[in-house]
């Protein structure tokens, strides 16, 4: 070995130089097998977002064709027309205001229903295809009745292949009373269930806000709010207790998502209630009997679903999730601008539809620890769910879309004809407390800017408004979005799950 050889003289002296030149070359091969395979990756992940898009769009052209074709066929009957055209007339420019009004103050008082008794035939007739009244102040032979009825209508929808969640109709409870008569509403249904044969199920979903009054001073972590917070667990587990006696058939409760202000609330008494009473909360079948519901309008939606898979996961059980969009745009956009914080809703429409497939993607990935359900009644955000389980080869039965009882109803149909599970929420009980949710039922299709009521006229330019994170701060949230929806956490099950 000639003495002028560096190397050579470098290794024989051991110099550190030696090592450093190897290190810096050991560096250099790492940082090039890791580019490669970052390029190697992001050109696959590139891949299958194009080849998501190009599914989402096959879907969206089929479920379109199928609704024009469904629109040709089956005319509207007469009364239909008559009902549509009062429903557009009362939402007519200055008619609106006046319209939800009336509605609310019906909702509201027993004085001015029985003054204007002579109009509650024809509001009755009006909102009949959006809520199904139940009325339950009669002798107890008569509610008795009453739930019969719904069970055999219940039924007559899984015969042409819909299942049910059944709402007890009502905004906020103002009075004991109220909230009363709210609970046990629920508690009627599971006891009359348990006698009934008529169906299989019964899902139910409701609204800490109308389950309790004052849902305000539960927020928080004093004494006053803890007790309130236990006065509405005591609610959830008494339905729980009734529904663990009903054998063999699933009983199912989920709790809607409200306003920002209870969404910890809320998640954090659906934990609880789980995690303290898991003999109740679970199961024949080791499913959880209770659920929440998260809203894709919320730049920390992500973080929330994630967070609930993982804590599924570390339960050992899967946590039924309804993903929806959110229906407190206005409030939360009004509440902040009044406290003069950021407002927790995302600042363009593309963003909420972007989070609400990034959701729709991370939920379908992680079946293992989470039981999905996709509330929507926008064409191209199903047609995203139907392409993102071709992407990951996951069976129709795995999941289920879920849509409002008389709201795009061709549409249901040609969900339910694909061959995948559609469940309709149905709010039912009391007319009267369900005047208000008709209003903005009437308001929503009577709309010319809503995208379910252009779909149901055949008007499909709005949906060709593909969802992307817009604005800068949309954008920068986005990206954060995108990294956590990425990620699978089912390696995160430390127990087997029981099916
Ligand atoms: C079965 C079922 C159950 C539901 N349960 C709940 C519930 O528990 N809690 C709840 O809050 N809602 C609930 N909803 C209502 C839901 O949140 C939506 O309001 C409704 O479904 C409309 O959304 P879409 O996807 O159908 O229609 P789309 O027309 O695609 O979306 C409309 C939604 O986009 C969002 N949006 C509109 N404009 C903007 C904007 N400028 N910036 C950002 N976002 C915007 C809003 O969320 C709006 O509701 C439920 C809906 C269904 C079908």
């Amino acid at each position: 070995m000639s003495r002028k050889d560096p190397i050579s003289f470098l290794m024989k002296k051991r110099h550190p130089f030696l090592f450093i030149f190897c290190y810096l070359k050991f560096g250099a091969f790492v940082l090039f097998l890791f580019s490669t395979a970052a390029a190697a990756g992001s050109e696959a992940s590139l891949n299958e977002n194009r080849s998501l898009e190009s599914g989402t769009q096959q879907y969206l052209k089929q479920i379109e064709f199928h609704i024009e074709r469904k629109h040709k066929i089956n005319k509207p009957q007469f009364s239909d027309s008559i009902r549509n055209s009062l429903i557009n007339f009362s939402m007519l420019g200055p008619m609106a205001s006046i319209s939800s009004w009336t509605l609310e103050k019906l909702g509201d008082s027993k004085t001015a229903r029985t003054w204007l008794f002579f109009v509650m035939p024809l509001v009755r007739w009006m909102s009949e295809p959006f809520l199904y009244p139940v009325e339950t102040r009669g002798t107890p032979e008569k509610t008795q009745q009453e739930f019969q009825k719904l069970f055999n209508f219940i039924a007559g929808l899984q015969k042409k292949g819909f299942s049910v969640s059944l709402d007890n109709v009502g905004d906020t409870s103002l009075s004991l009373e109220d909230a009363i008569a709210y609970k046990k509403y629920y508690l009627s249904l599971i006891t009359q269930f348990a006698r009934a044969e008529e169906t299989n199920e019964l899902c139910m979903s409701l609204k800490l806000s109308a389950l309790t009054t004052d849902l305000d001073a539960a927020v928080g972590n004093d004494r006053e709010a803890l007790a309130k917070q236990e006065e509405i667990k005591t609610a959830i587990i008494e339905m729980l207790q009734a529904a663990s006696k009903v054998q063999d058939r699933r009983v199912f409760i989920r709790i809607d998502m409200e306003e920002y202000l209870y969404k910890e609330l809320t998640l954090k008494l659906f934990r609880e209630i789980v995690e303290q009473n898991r003999i109740l909360a679970v199961d024949d079948n080791g499913r959880l009997r209770l659920g929440v519901v998260i809203q894709a309008y919320l730049t920390d939606a992500a973080q929330d679903v994630r967070n609930l898979g993982l804590w599924a996961a570390s339960q050992g059980f899967r946590v039924p999730i309804r993903v929806v969009k959110g229906a407190y745009l206005k409030h939360e956009r009004e509440i902040a601008e009044e406290k003069g914080i950021k407002c927790p809703v995302w600042n363009h429409k593309p963003s909420t539809d972007a989070n609400y497939e990034a959701i729709c993607g991370f939920m379908l990935q992680n079946l293992d620890v989470i039981e999905p359900a996709f509330a929507t009644h926008n064409i191209r955000s199903q047609a995203h769910v139907m392409a993102l389980a071709d992407l990951y080869h996951i069976d129709k039965s795995a999941f289920e879309f879920q849509m409002l009882y008389g709201m795009g109803d061709t549409i249901k149909g040609v969900i339910v004809a694909m061959g995948y599970p559609m469940r309709e929420y149905i709010p039912s009980g009391s007319l009267p407390r369900g005047l208000k949710y008709a209003g903005r039922r009437f308001c929503e299709l009577a709309s010319s800017d809503n995208a379910l009521a252009r779909t149901m006229r055949g008007d499909f330019s709005v949906i060709d408004d593909t969802p992307g994170f817009q604005g800068a701060e949309d954008r920068k949230d986005g990206r954060k979005v995108m990294a956590l929806m990425s990620e699978n956490i089912s390696g995160a099950v430390s127990n087997p799950i029981q099916q």
